[in-house]
């Protein structure tokens, strides 16, 4: 405990999965959390959080909420969503959407927030931390049926090593996270949707383990603790790089 002391934080998309085993571990290493998600409900249980709803997609609300909260040392950009299909099956609107809400969000954020880190970096004498949730299904590996979310996840590594160079000398890192295959509200339901289409559910659960090859799939709290290390001061060295926290599946 202790190692985010004196840290203030904001996570998006912090109601469930990722987003909210990252905000319960910078809760007990004693950040200050801004804990943001488009669905202010499923925030409501998370105890000793400051909840905002915040839809990243609105820059209007992103500027806004950047206002609000003042000078942070820790912004975890993690909203993002999974679009199923080949460039075939993918339409200019899913596209749109997957990089608005999976590389744009991010985009927003950092121009939102980034120039109070760097006056927060200045005041404290120590490194402000940007981490983005991008995927091993991106520039890492290349995965069926992930055409839209692949090229998105992609970009997000791209960004990141953007800022990273950019700031460097300013105070600021900023660091990717490439999780592999994790247990989360929005997975379970693709289980269940493939499950459908192949009539067994069992077997789209069996192809998702197949990808690890650890012989499963994560539960959100062991992807988490990464989040932890990048965004508190033993990373004060480490920026512009992607880790991968994936049982394997990058191997
Ligand atoms: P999830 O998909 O189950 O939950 C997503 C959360 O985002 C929800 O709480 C939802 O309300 C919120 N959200 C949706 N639209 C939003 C918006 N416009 N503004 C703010 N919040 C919004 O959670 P997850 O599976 O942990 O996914 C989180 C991130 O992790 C995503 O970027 C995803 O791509 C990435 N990721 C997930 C996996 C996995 O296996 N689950 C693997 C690699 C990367």
């Amino acid at each position: 405990a202790g190692r985010l002391k004196d840290k203030i934080a904001v996570v998006t998309a912090a109601g469930q999965g990722i987003g909210r085993a990252i905000a319960e571990q910078f809760l007990a290493e004693g950040a200050v959390v801004y804990a943001s998600d488009i669905d202010l409900d499923k925030l409501a249980d998370l105890q000793g959080a400051r909840a905002a709803r915040l839809d990243v997609l609105s820059t209007d609300a992103v500027e806004a909420y950047a206002r609000d909260t003042g000078h942070i040392d820790i912004l975890v950009n993690v909203a993002g969503f999974v679009h199923h299909g080949t460039v075939l099956s993918t339409s200019d609107k899913d596209w749109d959407f997957s990089f608005d809400l999976n590389v744009k969000s991010m985009h927003r954020t950092i121009k939102a927030f980034l120039p109070g880190m760097l006056e927060r970096a200045k005041e404290t004498g120590k490194t402000c931390s940007i981490v983005n949730i991008s995927s091993g299904a991106s520039s890492i590996r290349g995965i069926p049926n992930r055409y839209a979310y692949g090229a998105s996840k992609a970009a997000v590594i791209g960004l990141t090593k953007s800022v990273a160079a950019d700031f460097i000398r300013d105070g600021i890192r900023c660091n990717a996270v490439a999780p592999g295959t994790f247990k989360s509200p929005s997975w379970e339901e693709r289980v269940e949707t493939l499950g459908k289409e192949w009539g067994s559910k069992e077997k789209a659960l069996e192809m998702f383990v197949q990808r690890q090859p650890t012989g499963r799939v994560a539960d959100a709290a062991e992807i988490a603790p990464i989040a932890v290390y990048l965004a508190s001061d033993e990373a004060a060295f480490t920026t512009g790089t992607v880790m991968a926290v994936d049982g394997g599946f990058s191997l």
